[in-house]
């Protein structure tokens, strides 16, 4: 892997960070596997009919019991690795005996964040770390999920009609990679790992696709980093390219390590149309 510059300074420490949390779930994975072992469906099917994200339209039977075991553990790992937060961490700790984990696992999958939200506050906690380690303990079971529909995803005969939401696990994406032989774009989810196919000329906020229209810029010491934005709507996509990149990177990390990108389209007057 080529190493890339970082324009910007990021907090000291937070690549590392990010760096730590993904080891810890890849190694929460290896563990999970023995315990959680979703059955595979016809996933194609399923989205061809439904058109709504794959986890939505069935029970992914993830155990309360299960996700509490991983939510201890990655707080145990934070205390770790954040000991500036903690205090914060603590309290959330105090909290997990008496959590419906039935109802966040249910909410959190659902996307109805605000229901996450309202549990921190009634449990006085704070809400944004909350909502933290329960994204990130539920990534490696999502991994797992999501796994067996790798191949499926990027094949040809797959096509989704909401290129900016993950068809497994409906998170929204705003990185994406185009590979080496063809060109041809993928985007990723940071949360379960899926890659999905899209149009190399295309907007995945708006549609739009007049040559044109869609360009990309790339910073002097990065030709492998670029952002691709749309004329119509502003909107804007990171993405690494293979092509000068070289084919072997970890998307989680190029996401994490290219926020500025993020600063720049911002800066130029492109969204990702989040907020
Ligand atoms: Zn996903
Ligand atoms: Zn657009």
């Amino acid at each position: 892997m080529l190493e890339h510059k970082i324009p910007v300074e990021l907090p000291a420490g937070y690549l590392n960070f990010f760096k730590n949390l993904e080891s810890w779930q890849n190694e929460e994975m290896i563990k999970l596997k023995k315990v959680y072992t979703p059955d595979k469906k016809d996933i194609l099917k399923a989205l061809n009919n439904e058109k709504k994200p794959f986890i939505m339209q069935l029970n992914p039977h993830i155990e309360p019991a299960v996700f509490k075991d991983v939510l201890v553990r990655l707080i145990f790992f934070l205390k770790s690795a954040r000991l500036e937060i903690e205090d914060k961490l603590e309290q959330i700790s105090q909290q997990t005996d008496k959590l419906d984990y039935d109802e966040i696992i249910r909410s959190f999958l659902q996307m109805k964040y605000s229901i996450i939200e309202e549990i921190a506050i009634s449990n006085n906690l704070p809400a944004e770390l909350f909502f933290f380690v329960i994204d990130h303990a539920m990534r490696p079971l999502l991994r797992i999920f999501a796994e067996p529909y790798t191949k499926e995803l990027i094949s040809d005969v797959f096509y989704w009609d909401f290129p900016a939401t993950c068809p497994v696990c409906g998170s929204k994406s705003h990185f994406s990679r185009l590979r080496t032989e063809t060109g041809q774009r993928f985007m990723f989810c940071d949360r379960c790992f899926s890659e999905w196919k899209v149009r190399y000329i295309f907007c995945i906020h708006c549609g739009h696709d007049r040559p044109g229209d869609i360009t990309f810029m790339s910073v002097e010491s990065d030709d492998a980093y670029r952002l691709y934005v749309c004329d119509k709507c502003k909107g804007y996509l990171k993405t690494y390219d293979e092509r000068p990149g070289g084919e072997t990177t970890d998307l989680f990390i190029a996401n994490i390590e290219t926020i500025y990108l993020d600063l720049l389209a911002k800066e130029k007057g492109f969204t990702n149309h989040e907020q």
